[in-house]
């Protein structure tokens, strides 16, 4: 049993998905374990995504992700990391697979609906960035 930590985007709780979009993570036999709504800060955004603070697009996905509240999550399940990755589809909706969060919500490429972990690593360090061990049961 592994643990992912995923955050459904501001294109999507602004369009009032959080329920279509935790509907396919369970139908994909993910459990939500945890789940807040925060309105992340400028910084908080920042950290999180700095991995990506040379890209050309950094300036604009932080704007984006502070552009409303998200929704951060902590879901669980066999092989949770990938088993999440696969039900979100490819970073780009145009590309992504027939019944694919992203296939069905996401607006772009920016405005991707959900961000899911990549490796059990990340999904460690953000899972322990937005949730207290209290919180996780
Ligand atoms: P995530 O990390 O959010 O789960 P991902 O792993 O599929 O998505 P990454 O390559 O890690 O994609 O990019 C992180 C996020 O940055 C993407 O989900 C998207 O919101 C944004 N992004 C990626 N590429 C672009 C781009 N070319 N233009 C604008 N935004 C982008
Ligand atoms: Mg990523």
């Amino acid at each position: 049993i592994q643990r992912t930590f995923s955050i459904i985007k501001p294109d999507a709780t602004k369009r009032n998905l959080t329920g279509a979009i935790n509907a396919k993570i369970e139908a994909a036999g993910l459990r939500i374990i945890a789940q807040k709504r925060i309105h992340m800060t400028q910084k908080q955004a920042e950290t999180f995504y700095g991995v990506h603070k040379d890209r050309p697009f950094f300036g604009e996905l932080v704007e984006f992700m502070i552009s409303e509240p998200v929704v951060v999550q902590v879901l669980e399940g066999e092989n949770a990391i990938k088993a999440y990755r696969d039900v979100m589809g490819a970073t780009n909706p145009a590309d992504a697979d027939e019944g694919t969060i992203r296939k069905e919500f996401a607006q772009s490429v920016g405005e991707n609906s959900v961000h899911g972990s990549d490796a059990p690593e990340t999904a460690a360090e953000e899972i322990a960035y937005f949730f207290s061990g209290l919180e996780l049961v």
